[in-house]
């Protein structure tokens, strides 16, 4: 492992500097970025100008081949602007799935009319995207996705439901998986296809959260139709589509968000023992988890190191990149919780005015689970990393061999 920048990423990481303290202010606290919901119509103005800036200064699209508007930088350098970005007050939520997920997706299996049509605009802010995969009854086992497409002439007349599509309120397009085939088995009859969320019969309804946000939706398809040429990949293989889709999730999502150890051990200096006897800081019981999460985020950082050193190579991260996810999401559950259960009886007040640093560790508290479940959740990562990193045996499939409309569906 190599800790150290190269000097060509030393300088790179002094231009993202310059062109962050250019356009952004420096960040004020974890609970001002926390509460900001996506549905804010400023957030989401400001949100699509700083895309504009980052595209017109290079910084938008780093790891992106040129003729799509990149600048073909190995992901190193993606890396090592996310890390200067995390530090500034930068509006980029609205567009993680649509650049960091669906138009990686665009481009490794568009035709060159719709990548022509689409990169550009995404890149620049202009367009946003969404992601419609999951569905009532096919989350962690997406390849179960129930709704329907069925060619007519040349378009595809779409029917059925999906739900937690973050950013579907204000997405322009999105990538849809949907079943054209439900005679084969479950993973060789589904097809991408790229949806106007503007089309005639896409109903999107909100979704309201216990933290009191409102990022995702549900999305009902009633004979929506999508011209064939906006197919990605070969109608039945959208699974192998849906796959590149999610090994970009899955390197995504794996950040610490939320209270870390650092202001936990602030807050206990301060807060009564709950023996009643000096600090929480003294108490026995207290140091121990704190030492815990201490090892754990030491132990993450250096796994980190090892996946920035092999992007910093030029290689791709494998399956071992799961283990982000399920360490920083439980411990963010784990710190907020600690800290409310020691507030006692006083843990119950939310208000950012009167509870401690502004609320942070409730806010923490309500996001911590969804965190543990967007971009498969705490057992599905775990069955990567027991099978894919560990070796062991795989999962049982009793699904194998049968076609998809065979399958049993409780109904
Ligand atoms: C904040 C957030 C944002 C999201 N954004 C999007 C989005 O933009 N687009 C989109 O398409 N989806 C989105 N999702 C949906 C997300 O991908 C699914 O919620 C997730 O994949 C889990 O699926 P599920 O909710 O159907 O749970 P289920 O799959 O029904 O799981 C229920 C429980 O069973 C467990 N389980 C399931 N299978 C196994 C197994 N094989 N072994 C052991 N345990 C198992 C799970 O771990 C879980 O505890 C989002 C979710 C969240 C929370």
């Amino acid at each position: 492992m190599d800790f150290n920048d190269t000097p060509e990423e030393a300088t790179f990481r002094a231009e993202a500097r310059a062109f962050l303290e250019a356009n952004c202010k420096p960040k004020v606290a974890e609970k001002d970025r926390m509460n900001r919901s996506l549905r804010g119509v400023d957030y989401l103005k400001a949100a699509k100008a700083y895309q504009k800036k980052k595209a017109e200064s290079g910084f938008a699209g780093i790891t992106w081949a040129k003729e799509h508007g990149g600048r073909g930088l190995p992901p190193i350098y993606s890396v090592i602007f996310g890390q200067e970005e995390a530090k500034f007050e930068a509006p980029a939520a609205p567009f993680a799935i649509g650049l960091g997920m669906c138009l990686p997706t665009v481009i490794a299996f568009g035709s060159e009319e719709i990548k022509q049509r689409y990169v550009a605009k995404a890149l620049s802010g202009e367009e946003i995207w969404c992601q419609l995969f999951s569905e009532p009854g096919a989350g962690s086992d997406v390849a179960a996705s129930k709704t329907k497409a069925v060619k007519e002439g040349d378009d595809w007349v779409v029917n059925g439901q999906k739900v937690w599509t973050t950013g579907a309120h204000f997405s322009d397009f999105g990538i849809l998986l949907v079943r054209t085939n439900p005679d084969v088995e479950k993973h060789k009859g589904l097809t991408m296809l790229i949806v106007d969320m503007k089309a005639p019969g896409v109903d999107v309804r909100p979704i309201h959260q216990a933290s009191g946000g409102s990022d995702f939706n549900e999305v009902y398809f009633t004979d929506v139709r999508i011209r064939d040429d906006h197919r990605l990949g070969e109608p039945g293989q959208g699974w192998g589509v849906a796959l590149v889709t999610l090994m970009n999730e899955r390197l995504a999502v794996g950040g610490s968000y939320g209270p870390d150890y650092k202001e936990i051990m602030n807050f206990a200096r301060a807060a009564s023992s709950p023996t009643g006897e000096g600090s929480l800081m003294q108490n026995e019981a207290f140091r121990q988890k704190l030492a815990d999460w201490i090892v754990r985020a030491e132990g993450y950082k250096l796994a980190k190191f090892r996946t920035m050193t092999a992007l910093s190579k030029g290689q791709t991260p494998g399956p071992e990149s799961s283990i982000g996810k399920v360490i920083n999401a439980n411990q963010m559950m784990d710190i907020a919780n600690t800290a409310i259960e020691a507030l006692d009886h006083f843990g119950i007040i939310d208000d950012p005015a009167l509870a401690p640093i502004d609320g942070a560790f409730h806010q923490s508290y309500m996001f911590a689970p969804g965190l543990r479940i967007a971009g498969g959740t705490d057992e599905i990562l775990k069955n990567i990393l027991a099978e894919r990193v560990l070796g062991l045996p795989q999962d049982q499939r009793a699904d194998k061999g049968i076609a998809f409309k065979d399958l049993p569906s409780g109904r």
